[in-house]
């Protein structure tokens, strides 16, 4: 009940300042960005180095590339674009209407709720505050509760750039993310996993908030026989070991065509030797975010290889990947089958299963059999097999012959579908997705509609008649 009277009373004060200021200047939105990019440069050291400390070993370059530079771009591509996307938009009228117009205008919607994974923390909290300001609106932020040292020095950073009633940040964990569900925002973004999310989903339906669900599952890496093999498994290892896997769009399995998977496998093992030469001891190769986290996989791996599986661990430079450190030496999973826990959930660290396929068809049927995925990539140079992987699979986002960088694009709308997620955010999308986009009608003095104003007997009905023989309604 304390939680949520403070959060009542932090969205209370952001609903009557902006009640004050319903619609921010593109200057005001401008200064707002420009407020968190000096928090970044001011704070980006710090964050990082927080981020590394909650997760026990994590790369500041890992943390550079996905999570400090990926908000600075999102600012720079919101400031560039800002005025275009706040001019309304004229739309067309139908000749009975002229000389009347109409227009689309994007209006901020108020205060919006965003709670973050502990992945990215700083990505997944940021990135959309970014498009959540430059739609002109106000937000309350709630950081993961497992990367505690960067959630309070967020605090203190947002604290420092903005007054509580612009952004303000809440941290906590599974009570404190209700309690914020549960109150009548505007609209929720939520990132995290799908068990949340349907909770999420339930605790805003009362107020019926709208939500933005960013969520996971087992996105697919499919290598076609055309595929450059070795660039193909180099893509795969780098999208599945950055940040030792846990990454919502990396690639959950791959499914390689059945002549291939040994080559496929032995490719994989040589690109992560040369990315990472030794595992234990190395600061690129991100730790296991927590020990329970650690255990699940470890528990994954002992149960595909009770099953039957063939597990094969790459450890390059042979050093011993203790317990202590939570880190998992890369794992290939050959020969894994349904029943197998690791083909049922969403894996999110450093194991590799390598799923053989007969023929295309078959690849498409197994992808279509599962819940849509956040992301499919696929591997080949065929444009026949290409296209009908991207017409005949549903999934967030595709990569064809990469993987991950979809997410970097900011003219790409970014989301999941179904079971992945719903809405879509990063540079546009993301501004129109937290705006409410008004239809806004400009009768003009003249108007054919006075011709069907009551009554209706003789003429209007003749004129209904005469209407109705136009070409323009056929
Ligand atoms: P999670 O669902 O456990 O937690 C996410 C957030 O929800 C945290 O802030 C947590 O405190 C909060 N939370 C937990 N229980 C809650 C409850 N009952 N009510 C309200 N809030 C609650 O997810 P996670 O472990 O932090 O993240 C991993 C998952 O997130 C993976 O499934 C991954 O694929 C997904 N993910 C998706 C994206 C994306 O952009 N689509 C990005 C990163 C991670």
């Amino acid at each position: 009940v304390q939680i949520l009277d403070r959060l009542s009373e932090m969205l209370a004060a952001q609903k009557r300042a902006h009640a004050l200021q319903p619609y921010p200047s593109r200057r005001e939105r401008i200064d707002r960005l420009d407020r968190l990019r000096s928090l970044l440069a001011l704070y980006g050291a710090r964050l990082t180095a927080a981020v590394e400390q909650d997760f026990g070993t994590r790369s500041p370059i890992v943390t550079a590339i996905a999570d400090t530079m990926f908000v600075q771009r999102a600012i720079a591509h919101a400031r560039r674009h800002l005025g275009e996307w706040m001019a309304a938009r004229p739309v067309a009228t139908g000749i009975l209407f002229a000389p009347s117009r109409g227009e689309v205008v994007c209006q901020p919607l108020g205060t919006v709720g965003i709670i973050g994974a502990w992945n990215y923390p700083i990505q997944l909290v940021l990135s959309p505050l970014v498009d959540v300001i430059a739609a002109g609106n106000r937000a309350i932020l709630k950081p993961s509760e497992l990367t505690p040292r960067y959630a309070e020095l967020l605090e203190s950073a947002i604290g420092d750039a903005f007054s509580p009633e612009e952004v303000a940040v809440v941290t906590g964990g599974a009570e404190v993310g209700q309690a914020l569900a549960s109150l009548p925002l505007d609209h929720l973004v939520f990132t995290g996993s799908g068990r949340v999310g349907r909770l999420i989903a339930a605790a805003a339906a009362p107020n019926l908030t709208p939500v933005t669900l960013e969520l996971g599952g087992k996105s697919p890496a499919i290598v076609h026989p055309s595929a450059h093999l070795p660039r193909a498994a180099d893509r795969v290892a780098w999208g599945k070991l950055l940040n030792a896997g846990q990454t919502c769009i990396a690639p959950d399995y791959a499914l390689v065509h059945e002549d291939y998977v040994e080559a496929f496998a032995t490719a994989v093992s040589e690109s992560i030797a040369r990315q990472y030469p030794t595992i234990a001891g190395n600061p690129d190769y991100t730790s296991i975010i927590t020990g329970r986290h650690y255990n699940r996989l470890r528990s994954l791996v002992d149960d595909a290889r009770a099953h039957g599986a063939r597990v094969v661990e790459v450890n390059p430079g042979s050093g011993v990947v203790d317990h202590a450190s939570r880190k998992i030496a890369p794992t290939l999973l050959l020969g894994v089958t349904g029943e197998m826990t690791v083909m049922q959930e969403e894996i999110f660290g450093p194991l590799l299963p390598i799923v053989p396929y007969a023929s295309h068809d078959e690849a498409i049927a197994f992808v279509n059999e599962r819940d849509r995925p956040l992301a499919l990539y696929w591997f080949g140079t065929s444009s026949k097999h290409r296209r009908h992987i991207l017409e005949r699979t549903v999934s967030g986002a595709v990569t064809i012959n990469g993987t991950l960088v979809h997410i970097a694009q900011e003219n790409l709308p970014f989301g999941g579908v179904g079971p992945s997620g719903q809405g879509h955010y990063h540079g546009e999308a993301g501004f129109r997705r937290f705006s409410k986009e008004k239809s806004v009608f400009f009768e003009s003095r003249f108007s054919a509609m006075r011709l069907l104003y009551p009554p209706y007997r003789g003429a209007a009905e003749r004129r209904l008649r005469w209407l109705d023989r136009w070409p323009f309604n056929r």
